[in-house]
């Protein structure tokens, strides 16, 4: 596994060493409860405050309006399902776009069957959705709508700013699916205008299985759980202490992170050397996403008439992405490529490098090295 390349950072990241040395107390001797009232769970809540600035600190909001969660599944489901069972009796309309995480098109599904009615909209050829689309589609009863920040297939930035104004405008409530952005671009609540933004760690360099959910002082959200009354009941449940305390620590190196650029100066021309590499030696490839407003670390390409399965299968020294990680067992094109307009038989030639932190020229090297011989022999082997 040592020697494999890893430029797969949209599907998970690697923890951060900072964030595990944070971390190993609280699997070790500071093992309590952080409802006990002894001395281990009040080392344990100590933990699970201060992890709670750091997310808070991040998003520029506070501590009070951080729900912490399983992850960016239970964010969305939570979000979405919450605020449209508690303000039901406002209306039964909900907006999203057709190229959003299956976590939020799977529960606005689920939400259409019991009698809610959500409008997914259609995106530009670069993955975007328009804020005149989305005003468009308001009606008297729409409560809410739900924008992810940055894509986790193509890594195309939404107009969020722009989206939020809309919202607060008809007063309708806007939930955003932030896994990708938060920690790399702006990140702070206010800025953004956001009423609820999920996140979780293991996109930031932190652990899997943990995750939050911003939700602006003043609304209410049904839970999915019922239980005791950890998280002000809206989310019941012991907490996972260790976990917690990981996401805290990975916002606060993502923050440094943030203040040292090194989205701009590593991660950035990391991935643009790469693709530069790539197409001075390739012919027909395509890049998907939007040129400029897109994740740094993003670079998702089409290798016309080289299947993305047959691809990945003859790189032997990288561990990258078909279109979506989701479903890298299937032939079937990705969702967010198809609503793009991408033709099928060029979407399923899709692969997705996503550079992290800890990525190096040497890795780019010898990832596009690879990357070229085998497209070229994929294309040769075709033609015989
Ligand atoms: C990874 C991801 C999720 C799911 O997060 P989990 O914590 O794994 O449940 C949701 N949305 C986006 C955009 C993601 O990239």
């Amino acid at each position: 596994m040592n020697d494999i390349i890893y430029m797969d950072n949209h599907a998970t990241t690697p923890i951060a060493p900072e964030v595990l040395d944070a971390m190993l107390p609280y699997l070790t001797n500071h093992f309590g409860n952080a409802s006990s009232t002894h001395p281990f769970g009040v080392y344990a809540k100590d933990g699970v405050d201060k992890a709670r600035h750091q997310v808070a600190n991040l998003l520029g909001c506070s501590p009070e309006e951080i729900i912490f969660t399983s992850g960016a599944t239970e964010s969305d489901n939570l979000a979405i399902m919450g605020a449209a069972y508690a303000y039901k009796d406002k209306g039964n309309h909900i907006i999203t776009s057709t190229v959003e995480h299956h976590a939020v098109l799977d529960a606005c599904h689920a939400l259409d069957k019991k009698g809610f009615e959500t409008t997914y909209l259609s995106v530009d050829k670069y993955g975007m959705v328009s804020p005149d689309d989305v005003e468009a589609a308001i009606t008297p009863k729409t409560i809410l709508m739900s924008f992810m920040y940055a894509n986790n297939e193509v890594g195309t930035i939404n107009p969020i700013q722009d989206i939020a104004k809309i919202a607060s405008k008809h007063g309708v409530l806007f939930h955003s699916d932030a896994v990708q952005g938060i920690g790399k671009l702006e990140s702070k609540m206010e800025v953004l205008g956001l009423d609820m933004a999920s996140i979780t760690a293991h996109k930031i360099y932190g652990p899997k299985g943990i995750g939050a959910l911003y939700i602006k002082d003043g609304i209410q959200l049904d839970p999915l759980f019922y239980g005791g009354g950890q998280e002000k009941s809206v989310r019941p449940g012991t907490l996972n202490v260790s976990g917690i305390v990981g996401l805290g620590a990975a916002c606060e190196s993502c923050q440094t992170a943030m203040e040292l650029k090194t989205e701009e100066k590593v991660v950035g021309p990391l991935r643009d050397t790469l693709y530069q590499k790539l197409a001075s030696e390739l012919t027909d490839i395509h890049l998907n996403g939007h040129p400029e407003n897109r994740l740094l670390g993003n670079l998702n390409l089409c290798f016309a008439g080289v299947q993305s399965h047959a691809l990945l299968a003859g790189l032997k020294s990288v561990a990258v992405s078909t279109g979506s990680a989701c479903d890298s067992e299937s032939v079937t094109a990705s969702h967010v490529l198809v609503a793009m307009g991408i033709p099928n038989e060029l979407a399923v030639t899709a692969v997705r490098f996503g550079l992290g932190r800890y990525n190096t020229d040497g890795e780019v090297d010898t990832v596009a090295n690879e990357v070229i011989q085998t497209v070229n022999r994929l294309r040769v082997l075709a033609e015989e």
